[in-house]
């Protein structure tokens, strides 16, 4: 594989054609091209010898939009083609306040979480920061937006992969789609989602980078944690609310859980007050979220009233709580489904 034009800064850029003995110019042309979600070969005004020497050691386009679906309630679900025909996929979701999407950090998972498609083949590899630049790049341009007037207004690190087993990459990426001059997503309308490398988390709370910290939690005791979290078994739940409040007094963000029920697993009453129990008076959010039932997993969702029981208890307890609503389910919305459904035998998801 050739190498990815979007993995370079600004300023990167400038450096690349100083040594290539281009004028200062020809770095904003690139910029503001590679902004607009467009391919080396699209981008205008580039003399063709100097388009043709890029075209030797960068792809042209590196993330490539193959396919999107459309969900009755307007969700896109997007399928990029990596340059080495590696699938990663994408979801864009419309808000009253604006469109955001969720981005991969790697091809497949290796957390294996019981729940979750990602995983089901394990890591393939990771992602690049310009391969993960370029899904919001194609998308933002395809949504018909531009770095002035952005189409994507907010992401999720919450397609496939664990963004903290991709570290330097994850943070270099968020450098860039924040970077001044570029795409400028501002870092309070970035979620990063981590099922909780405590390392990692801290290394993170250092960064500068003030994100919505959003850590995978789906159980308030380390034992059933473990049951459907490998990575428990790794950091306990102290130790991740450790990291989480570091995380607080660095940045002052207050940290979200995501908690997807799961029949028989973490949804009883006893769970809810546990948690209550757990977290309260932290300055965190609780997100709840029925589980999207997986085909190759046996693991069931619980009914909405059951859902809302829930969070009735963790209200009540003075936590604050939301129940995620469910978008796009009829096109396979949970992390994973997609690629999987492709990789079996180009079948479509099931409804
Ligand atoms: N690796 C990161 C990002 C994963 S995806 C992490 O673990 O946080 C974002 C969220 O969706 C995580 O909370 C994940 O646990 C959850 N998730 C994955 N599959 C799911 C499913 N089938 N139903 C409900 N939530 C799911």
């Amino acid at each position: 594989m050739k190498r990815v034009l979007q993995d370079l800064s600004f300023e990167g850029l400038q450096e690349l054609c100083a040594e290539s003995g281009e004028p200062k110019f020809r770095a904003d042309q690139l910029y503001k091209g590679l902004m607009r979600g467009r391919r080396i070969s699209e981008i205008p005004g580039v003399p063709k010898p100097f388009r043709a020497r890029l075209l030797e050691t960068f792809e042209d386009e590196p993330v490539r939009i193959r396919e999107v679906l459309t969900a009755a309630d307007g969700t896109e679900k997007y399928l990029f083609e990596l340059a080495d025909g590696n699938i990663v996929e994408g979801v864009l979701m419309s808000y009253k306040y604006g469109r955001t999407q969720c981005v991969s950090t790697q091809v497949g998972c290796r957390m294996n979480c019981a729940f979750c498609a990602s995983g089901l083949g394990g890591l393939v590899r990771d992602l690049s920061a310009g391969e993960i630049l370029a899904q919001v790049l194609a998308v933002n341009a395809r949504a018909g937006g531009t770095p002035e007037k952005r189409a994507v207004t907010n992401l999720v690190l919450m397609g496939s992969g664990e963004p903290f087993d991709n570290y330097g990459n994850t943070v270099r990426f968020l450098r860039l789609v924040t970077a001044e001059g570029g795409i400028c997503i501002s870092p309070r309308n970035i979620s990063l989602s981590t099922c909780g490398l405590v390392p990692r988390m801290l290394d993170f709370a250092e960064e500068g980078i003030p994100v919505n910290l959003t850590v995978s939690l789906h159980s308030p005791s380390d034992e059933e944690r473990a049951r459907i979290m490998p990575v428990a078994r790794a950091y306990k739940i102290a130790d991740i609310l450790r990291a989480c409040d570091r995380y607080f007094e660095r940045t002052g963000r207050r940290y979200i859980f995501e908690y997807s029920l799961i029949a028989g697993e973490n949804a009883d009453r006893a769970h809810a007050e546990q948690l209550v129990s757990l977290l309260r008076g932290r300055p965190c959010h609780v997100n709840l979220i029925r589980l999207n039932e997986v085909k190759e997993k046996s693991l069931a969702g619980v009914s909405e009233k059951e859902a809302y029981r829930f969070l009735g208890v963790l209200e009540k307890g003075g936590l604050s709580a939301t129940l995620r609503r469910q978008i796009g389910a009829d096109i396979g919305g949970a992390c994973g489904q997609l690629r999987a459904s492709r990789l079996g035998g180009n079948q479509p998801p099931e409804e």
